[in-house]
């Protein structure tokens, strides 16, 4: 009989349960035994896991961006509904941000729990002031930038990087198609690094609890808990009001033609695999033009991630409580700042948020070891976050359909074929 295959899930659950029980027998029983076994085997797969992830995160960044912005500033596209598209992409996930820091600062899912976690704690730097990082913002000397991943000045290199190919146009298409490719290819490792995952699990889950006990399955629970509560409230309130108000749409109907599209990217955890049911569902069940719904779908599948952003937010709170490192408010608006170009440079596949996360831990001046704890259980949380963010594209996308319709936009032809 031919032996079933089990999905990268399952794989992945199975990772984490035995990595917690496993963690917690020698947590309790056999702490004599944890340590030369976190020394050799579940220390060194964590650190190289965490290193695989550093490794390509200045590339994917840079690739990603500069290919999304050679696109956006496709004279062709841009004009009113780009703008009017980019701007409410913007603001959907700097509003899901704040709602993420508001709770997890309520529901504090990290604190109240001493994790020695193998390592020693870091020591922190103050915050990095707002107004010298966004003088800072344009590096002087780019590759300096590349080689310190210094993030935002990277995506405003990037981002000048992008425009500039877009408005040489033809002339420089093999540079374009260059980073187009590098680009699939950093998607590529992404997507091998990601293999390891299940393993990669166990391994950081088992030192978590080994090092930590008891406790830390708690507040994992709590950090859980506190992002998909928060995806809900930010889908509840911020899509329904955009949906109610401004495209004048029941959120019955609206739910009831998306299903679909939940669905999928819940299971494939990738916005960029998901597109195709996007692009069908919004066309066919929501009835909006297909000039629309190409270019604003497509745009957020690639820029806006309000789940994946949400996560960042509550994962830096968690992280920071966990070492007991206090963020103040000017720390709080860095994350908000840093999170919405990181959603930007997310690219939608499965895991690339964690990567990202390191770019915001990096700006507020957390240690980005702290990824160790989180990324355990991240797959389950991926697949929730990704529906937030193809529906957070879907609820714009009708937002800008009833907007043009207002204007009697009626170079819209639904069939255009555009
Ligand atoms: N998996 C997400 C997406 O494709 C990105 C992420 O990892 O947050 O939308």
């Amino acid at each position: 009989m031919a032996k079933k295959k089990l999905s990268i899930t399952t794989k992945i659950l199975i990772g984490i349960v035995s990595g917690a029980l496993v963690g917690l027998i020698l947590n309790i029983y056999f702490p004599h035994i944890f340590e030369p076994l976190n020394e050799y085997l579940f220390d060194p797969i964590g650190v190289l896991f965490i290193k695989a992830i550093k490794m390509i995160v200045v590339p994917l960044v840079f690739f990603s961006i500069a290919i999304g912005a050679a696109g956006i500033a496709d004279p062709k596209k841009l004009g009113r509904i780009g703008g009017k598209t980019i701007a409410l992409y913007l603001i959907t996930t700097a509003v899901a941000i704040t709602f993420a820091l508001l709770l997890a600062n309520v529901i504090n899912p990290g604190e109240g729990t001493d994790i020695p976690l193998g390592t020693e704690k870091p020591e922190i730097s103050a915050s990095p002031d707002i107004k010298e990082t966004l003088l800072n913002i344009v590096p002087e000397n780019p590759v300096q930038a590349l080689a310190s991943a210094e993030m935002l000045q990277i995506i405003v290199f990037a981002l000048f990087f992008g425009i500039g190919m877009a408005l040489l146009g033809e002339k420089v298409s093999r540079v374009k198609e260059f980073i187009d490719q590098s680009n699939e290819v950093m998607i590529k490792l992404v997507a091998l690094i990601m293999k390891t995952a299940p393993y990669a699990a166990f391994a950081l889950i088992a030192r978590a609890v080994g090092a930590a006990g008891i406790d830390l399955i708690g507040s994992m629970g709590w950090y859980m808990l506190t992002i998909i509560f928060t995806l809900l409230v930010h889908m509840f309130i911020s899509y329904t009001i955009l949906l109610v108000l401004f495209a004048k749409m029941n959120p019955v109907f609206f739910l009831k033609g998306i299903f679909p599209v939940m669905e999928v990217a819940f299971t494939t955890s990738s916005s960029a695999a998901t597109l195709p049911v996007t692009m069908e569902c919004a066309e066919r069940n929501l009835k909006i033009p297909k000039s629309i719904s190409s270019f604003v779908l497509t745009l957020g599948a690639t820029i806006n991630m309000d789940g994946t952003a949400i996560m960042q937010g509550v994962a830096v709170v968690f992280i920071a409580q966990l070492y007991g490192i206090p963020l103040d408010i000017q720390a709080q608006l860095m994350i908000i700042l840093t999170a919405t170009l990181a959603s930007i440079g997310t690219a939608a596949v499965p895991g690339a948020g964690m990567i990202t996360l390191a770019m915001v831990l990096n700006a507020v001046g957390l240690p980005v070891e702290g990824i160790a704890i989180v990324l355990g259980v991240d797959r389950l949380l991926d697949m929730s976050r990704t529906v937030t963010n193809v529906v957070g594209d879907l609820v714009v996308a009708c937002v800008v359909a009833k907007g043009e319709e207002k204007r009697g936009n009626k170079e819209l032809p639904v069939e255009s074929g555009a």
